[in-house]
């Protein structure tokens, strides 16, 4: 296995810039301020990676230039908190509390300096904050944050895109490596393991997901590695994914051990309707480009499985947005017309299931260019037919 490769920097000052647009959309949106728990919003706007606890950390981003942005931590979660970009950059006020203070208050007191009225929480925020907040300010209107950032999330800025970028061929790695080791008498979930390893010796922090779907379990799209034993001439769904850097890696290929034996290559019926597989992933990805509405690229890997006749073995959306969430804006699914803009980010991932008989996934990667698909995963797309012994 290769060394752990270090995940790209986002630049100190990207945080400042971050921050600001922050402060612009929460004006904007008629917020007063944004009142952020521990989560990837928190991470967004300041480089800080907390721990989820049950004591309060929050970020509070009042739409004034003029009251400064506030991190409120525990003490005893001072020392990191001070190692944040946006915290060494000087973009943001520390402050702590103590273990007999009360820290909704403070965070209230903060807000009420912002002029309270209609504030913006994080969707991830706890409940139990969440309350206690509510009750500390309870004249305010409470809405979700998400839509002052989602706006600036959905697009990544170059660093943002290399960073998926070096996941994404992290994960390849991985893929490739499963691929061409033994496969044949190995239980699924050994197979998960070793996925996992390998995530984490590519450089991941998590390795999130590990799908493997080998037989009738390739049918089910988000199949639970089991104990199953993998055999030769049937297929195996590969879709794994993590974070590096702390953006997410997430891609699948259909592989096929065949124990290096004629009889057991996948009939006609399987290749001819990965060939239409092939052809619809390949055709929603070459349709990705600034203004053409997200629904479109759901529509047009559809219309191929469609017109094959396995519409009905096509039942879920074409794609998710991702970046410090595994699953975000942009969904390319039917109904969302939103246009997509240069610097989002998604997966490509149509797949075909025979129920308790067989399935394939394609997914890849694909961030939107300023004129066509920018493609982060570059490992082969083809069915992968392998000896697997
Ligand atoms: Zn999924
Ligand atoms: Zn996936
Ligand atoms: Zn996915």
């Amino acid at each position: 296995m290769t060394a752990i490769r270090a995940a790209p920097d986002i630049p100190q000052a990207r945080f400042r810039d971050r921050l600001a647009a922050a402060r612009d959309a929460t004006a904007d949106g008629g917020l007063s301020a944004l009142l952020i728990g521990v989560g990837p919003d928190l991470r967004y706007l300041t480089g800080y990676v907390a721990m989820p606890l049950e004591r309060l950390t929050m970020l509070v981003v009042p739409a004034a230039d003029n009251v400064p942005v506030t991190l409120i931590v525990p003490r005893l979660e001072v020392d990191p908190a001070r190692r944040a970009p946006a915290i060494r950059g000087g973009y943001v006020d520390l402050a702590t509390w103590e273990e007999t203070g009360d820290p909704h208050a403070d965070v209230a007191a903060l807000a009420r300096a912002a002029g309270a009225g209609r504030v913006g929480v994080n969707d991830t925020l706890v409940a139990s904050h969440l309350l206690r907040l509510q009750a500390s300010l309870g004249d305010s209107e409470f809405v979700s944050a998400a839509t002052v950032l989602g706006r600036l999330r959905i697009v990544k800025d170059r660093d943002e895109v290399e960073t998926l970028r070096a996941a994404a061929h992290a994960a390849d790695r991985v893929v490739d490596a499963i691929a061409s080791g033994r496969l044949i008498g190995r239980a699924e979930a050994d197979v998960a393991r070793e996925v996992r390893d390998r995530l984490v010796a590519e450089g991941h922090e998590t390795a999130a997901f590990a799908i493997v779907g080998s037989g009738p379990n390739a049918s089910s799209p988000h199949h639970e590695a089991s104990e199953r034993e993998i055999r030769a001439g049937e297929p195996i769904v590969l879709d794994i994914g993590g974070t590096l850097g702390g953006y997410g890696s997430d891609t699948t290929r259909t592989l096929w051990p065949n124990g290096g034996a004629a009889d057991a290559e996948p009939g006609d019926e399987f290749r001819g309707a990965f060939d239409v597989l092939r052809r619809a992933q390949a055709a929603a990805t070459a349709a990705v480009r600034p203004g053409v509405p997200a629904e479109e690229i759901d529509a047009t890997a559809r219309q191929i499985i469609d017109a094959a006749g396995f519409g009905p073995n096509f039942f879920h959306r074409t794609g998710h947005g991702i970046g410090l969430e595994e699953h975000e804006d942009p969904y390319l699914v039917a109904g969302n017309r939103e246009p997509l803009r240069e610097g989002m980010a998604f997966s490509v991932e149509p797949g075909i299931y025979a129920e308790g008989r067989w399935g394939m996934r394609l997914e890849d990667i694909v961030v939107c260019g300023p004129d066509g698909p920018d493609l982060l995963n570059r490992s082969d797309l083809d069915l992968r037919e392998v000896d697997g012994s």
